[in-house]
């Protein structure tokens, strides 16, 4: 690990201006962070530890949502009696993920912004567009069974790996974030993670030192909320795919995708034909689909996840 200094925020304001100092980064959980560092994968000069900036608490919005701080863990929004009860997508698509300690450390803002497990992301050996721009891509052509069906480019072919942001993406969830000037934004998460196109390093919308102060669910719409994700063991795995779905009784409803794009993927005119089940949804959501020799197993394999999980809604698994 490289040398770096350190300094304790205690308000948003803070730690936006500390976030000035040119290769400074905000650390929240540190679980990602910290691993990228020790491999010197990041190596920022100047951490900025925003654990006591206040923005720990989960609160009813006017409009009968919820404003998520960006530094509640993800064990305490899993548990939280307001999204087990309305928002049941988002708290099984966390208690997918990680293990129970990382849970208790991982935080809302950081679990949206960790990076990539391309394993030649983390193989300072290899070229990766996305550690190093214009260095190639081995995963193109490489070992491929992870990566990107739907979305991807001739730079970069990386899955996004978070569950909690699929349900999020399924929830019309809002990020907001804050810049040193004290410019508040909101930004809809189908904006906020970005497809890799020529620039597989920028992978979000934030702007450099801005943070992320909370992310906002409207009001609950109902229906059964269900997360299934498919791993190559039962636990402790990021997701070959997964599915976040909100289903009402009368079939319709919405569905995001993890595991198979740089980004939650979801498709609008798919949500529409839930009603004709999941070939339709799944032909919308990989129409245009590039998958690799390794990794085309997961179109049907996302295929038959849809269909269980619509089973499921219908009460019948
Ligand atoms: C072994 C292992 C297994 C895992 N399995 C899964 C899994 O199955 N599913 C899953 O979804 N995740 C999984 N994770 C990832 C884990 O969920 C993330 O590491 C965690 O959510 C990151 O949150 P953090 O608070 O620790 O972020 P940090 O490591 O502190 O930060 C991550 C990034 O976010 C930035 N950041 C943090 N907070 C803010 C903020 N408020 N504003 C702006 N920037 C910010 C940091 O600067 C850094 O760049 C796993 C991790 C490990 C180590
Ligand atoms: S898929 Fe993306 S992250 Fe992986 S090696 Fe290629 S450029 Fe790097």
């Amino acid at each position: 690990m490289k040398a770096f200094s350190y300094e304790r925020a205690a308000t948003p304001a803070q730690a936006a201006a500390a976030a000035t100092k040119p290769g400074a980064k905000f650390v929240a959980g540190g679980t990602n962070l910290l691993d990228l560092m020790k491999l010197q994968i990041e190596a920022p000069v100047h951490l900025v530890d925003i654990n006591g900036v206040g923005l720990d608490k989960i609160e009813r919005t006017p409009d009968g949502g919820l404003r998520i701080g960006a530094l509640v863990r993800n064990a305490d929004l899993a548990t939280d009696a307001r999204v087990r009860k309305d928002y049941g997508v988002l708290a099984r698509a966390l208690v997918a993920g990680a293990s129970g300690q990382l849970r208790n450390m991982a935080t809302t803002g950081g679990n949206l912004l960790q990076r990539t497990r391309c394993p030649y992301f983390y193989d300072t050996n290899m070229p990766c567009n996305k550690r190093v721009p214009g260095s190639g891509c081995s995963a193109i052509g490489g070992f491929s069974r992870q990566h990107a069906v739907v979305g991807s480019s001739d730079a970069c072919i990386a899955t996004h790996p978070s569950d909690m942001a699929v349900a999020m993406r399924a929830l019309d969830a809002s990020v907001e974030a804050v810049n040193a000037a004290g410019r508040m934004r909101v930004i809809p998460i189908a904006d906020f993670h970005k497809l890799p196109g020529s620039t597989p390093h920028i992978e979000t919308a934030l702007e450099p030192g801005e943070l992320i102060t909370a992310v906002t669910l409207p009001e609950p719409v109902g229906g059964r909320h269900l997360y299934r994700k498919v791993r190559d063991r039962a636990s402790y795995a990021f997701a070959l795919v997964s599915v976040a779905a909100i289903v009402q009784k009368d079939g319709t409803g919405r569905v995001a995708l993890g595991g198979v794009a740089h980004k939650p993927w979801r498709v609008e005119a798919a949500d529409a034909l839930l009603p004709r089940g999941s070939k339709a949804v799944a032909d919308a959501l990989f129409n245009g689909a590039r998958p690799t020799e390794q990794n085309a197993f997961k179109l049907p394999l996302a295929e038959r996840t849809i269909a269980a999980v619509l089973e499921q809604a219908r009460g019948r698994a």
